[in-house]
């Protein structure tokens, strides 16, 4: 039957990659849900919100056209027709997500979302044609689908976590670049850290290290807990 995987991690632990390697390997669907509060922050951030006004901003959201490409090999995110893929992982957003993230009314309308996806993706009609999705985020394995099939925190050391965000961010991993990357990954921990506690695996969560670990090592690890 349909499989649901639910993978969460702080940033910079490879769940997007691995999240993606798994559905790859196993021919699921792929559903990013930290591009669903970007592309939120995107769309306020457009329609010139403050992103201090919580009404505003969950009003914003709750109309916000927005489409999840689930394809692992090429995930897509449209809002409004326009393809916001690079768009949302700009610094601007980034910095600016967190303020999106913690407003309740916001993480209800997308965990709603997420879950019809979820849903979808059970039946023939879904984009794997049935045979289900994995679903990475900060609260997928507790919050939005804590009835999935396989539970996966993925965790790294801080200091692996910093190298891998500053080779997404700059290229690179020397200690300038690393330095760079610091503030704004230990930052955006702290603000997240208010609304999952993400670094703490649930009950019933495996937790996959991979401080260790390339990424093909590390999606051998999460399909190791799939086929357990
Ligand atoms: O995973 P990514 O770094 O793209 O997520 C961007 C932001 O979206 C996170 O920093 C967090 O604020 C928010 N997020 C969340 N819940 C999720 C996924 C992401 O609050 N399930």
């Amino acid at each position: 039957g349909p499989l649901t995987v639910a993978v969460d991690g702080p940033s910079g632990s490879g769940k997007s990659s691995v999240s993606k390697g798994v559905a790859r390997r196993l021919g699921l669907a792929y559903l990013d849900t930290g591009a669903m509060y970007r592309a939120a922050t995107w769309w306020c951030l457009r329609r010139g919100e403050d992103l201090t006004d919580q009404v505003a901003v969950a009003r914003a959201v709750r109309v916000m056209p927005l489409v999840m490409g689930l394809d692992p090999s090429a995930p897509t995110v449209h809002v409004d027709g326009t393809d916001v893929g690079e768009a949302i992982r700009s610094t601007e957003i980034s910095t600016a997500v967190s303020a999106v993230a913690t407003n309740l009314d916001v993480r209800a309308e997308l965990r709603r979302l997420q879950r019809a996806v979820i849903d979808a993706e059970r039946t023939p009609e879904g984009y794997a044609g049935g045979r289900g999705v994995v679903a990475e985020g900060r609260d997928i394995t507790t919050v939005v689908a804590p009835d999935a099939d396989v539970r996966v925190l993925l965790t790294a050391s801080e200091e692996a976590r910093l190298a891998r965000r500053s080779l997404d961010v700059h290229g690179t991993a020397d200690a300038a670049a690393v330095e760079a990357t610091k503030d704004q990954v230990l930052r955006r921990d702290r603000d997240d850290a208010t609304v999952s506690q993400f670094h703490v695996a649930a009950d019933g969560v495996v937790t996959v290290d991979s401080s260790d670990l390339d990424l093909e090592q590390t999606v051998d690890a999460v399909l190791a807990v799939v086929t357990q």
